[in-house]
């Protein structure tokens, strides 16, 4: 283990009003609470009141931005480092996970489907299952996950943890229909007629926002969402540019390196790259080089055009050699099942539109997640999902 969990345990102060979780943290994990109980062997204890404030504390302690949220805000990092919580919480989560005592409540009779596996699927069916819901789960792909199988690599995020996940769920009693998407042959109004009294949708955002320039169809350029889907089958070629500077992007470039690329650049648009600063000094650990203040015009056969955006105020047009060229300016939501179900209206940002209570314009249908917000993080998926499955509980409750 890199850091040495139990040092980093001990240097916590135990704040009464502990800024890592008031401030830092988008689900307020009990970070003091979770230290405090480690250090007293009453591990089990932690893991069980982690998982039950989050679902998603194993993966959320590998893939949230910590520098920016607990970690962050961390007192103890005022005036030198700040506690390495995600260590602390990795190390709960993931070696109580397996022996985590989960008890449904009795089986209440109500079937809910959820659409989409990912970060708010799996948070929505796990809570209802253990409210005592009969839940099944519909999923596209073959295995569930969603964004955190096929949209964070590897190195990032095992994906075997997403296995362990789906065998805990199958635990709860939960069933999935991978391979299947409604939208298609079955559309939500098939699943309320068949006695679903909800239906969630948490379908996430799939479909890579265009850069709007000339040769964006050409066969040398990729969008990082499909690259990430299975870098395997790509012949990217020894010269890489990738256009974009958020955590897309640096996985992408990292992503590249490890599939034999020479030569990884990344283009960013300003001065500055937005991608959280830990994995921007992994980028430059793994030799991905940064271009800036590089706005694209056009991409070519023999590699990308920018305008120089010079500090003289020099606006030169140059041809970047490239073999490949990889956009990682993010993704907005399909639209196939808003396509098929007329009645789900869209929000001004051309988004799945929900009240305040995740219900959208079809009665008993809710929805969360990158689908409603466009692609946000994981930890902020879970946060909303966690109300919006209240809210579907009562829905449910009251709607017998
Ligand atoms: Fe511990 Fe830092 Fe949280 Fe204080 S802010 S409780 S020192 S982790």
């Amino acid at each position: 283990m890199s850091v040495h969990v139990i040092d980093e345990a001990n240097r916590c102060l135990q704040c009464p009003n502990p800024r890592c979780r008031e401030n830092g943290c988008p689900i307020h994990t009990n970070i003091p609470e979770m230290i405090r109980l480690f250090k007293e062997n009453r591990m089990m204890e932690a893991a069980q009141m982690l998982f039950e404030n989050n679902p998603l504390s194993m993966v959320c302690s590998l893939v949230c931005n910590h520098e920016n949220q607990c970690e962050g805000n961390c007192v103890r990092g005022i005036k030198g480092e700040s506690i390495h919580i995600s260590s602390i919480e990795n190390y709960i989560s993931d070696s109580c996970f397996e022996r985590l005592e989960l008890k449904p409540a009795p089986s209440n009779g109500m079937k809910a489907a959820v659409i989409g596996a990912g970060p708010a699927g799996i948070t929505i069916a796990i809570i209802l299952a253990l409210k005592g819901y009969s839940i099944t789960v519909f999923e596209t792909h073959d295995k569930i996950g969603g964004i955190l199988r096929y949209g964070i690599p590897e190195f990032r995020l095992p994906k075997s943890i997403l296995d362990r996940y789906y065998k805990k769920m199958r635990e709860l009693g939960i069933k999935f229909r991978p391979n299947f998407a409604i939208g298609g042959s079955t559309g939500i109004q098939d699943l309320l007629n068949d006695g679903y009294k909800s239906v969630f949708i948490g379908t996430g955002a799939w479909k890579p926002r265009k850069l709007g320039v000339p040769g964006e169809t050409f066969g040398n350029v990729f969008y990082a969402i499909n690259y990430l889907n299975n870098p395997d089958v790509y012949e990217l070629g020894d010269k890489v540019a990738i256009i974009g500077a958020g955590n897309a992007a640096m996985d992408v470039a990292r992503t590249a390196i490890r599939h034999g690329a020479k030569e990884v650049v990344v283009y960013v648009r300003g001065d500055e790259v937005s991608a959280s600063k830990a994995e921007f000094e992994y980028a430059k650990v793994d030799g991905v080089k940064f271009e800036y203040r590089k706005s694209i015009v056009r991409i070519v056969d023999e590699g990308a055009v920018f305008i120089d955006d010079g500090p003289d105020g020099d606006k030169t047009e140059r041809l970047y050699p490239a073999d490949s060229i990889l956009i990682a300016i993010s993704q907005v939501p399909q639209d196939r099942i808003v396509t098929h179900e007329k009645e789900l209206k869209l929000n001004e940002n051309g988004n799945l539109a929900t009240d305040s209570k995740g219900e959208t314009s079809l009665a008993g249908v809710f929805a969360s997640g990158d689908v409603v917000t466009g692609a946000k993080t994981v930890v902020a998926a879970v946060a909303v999902s966690k109300q919006i499955a209240e809210d579907m509980d009562r829905y449910m409750k009251a709607n017998l």
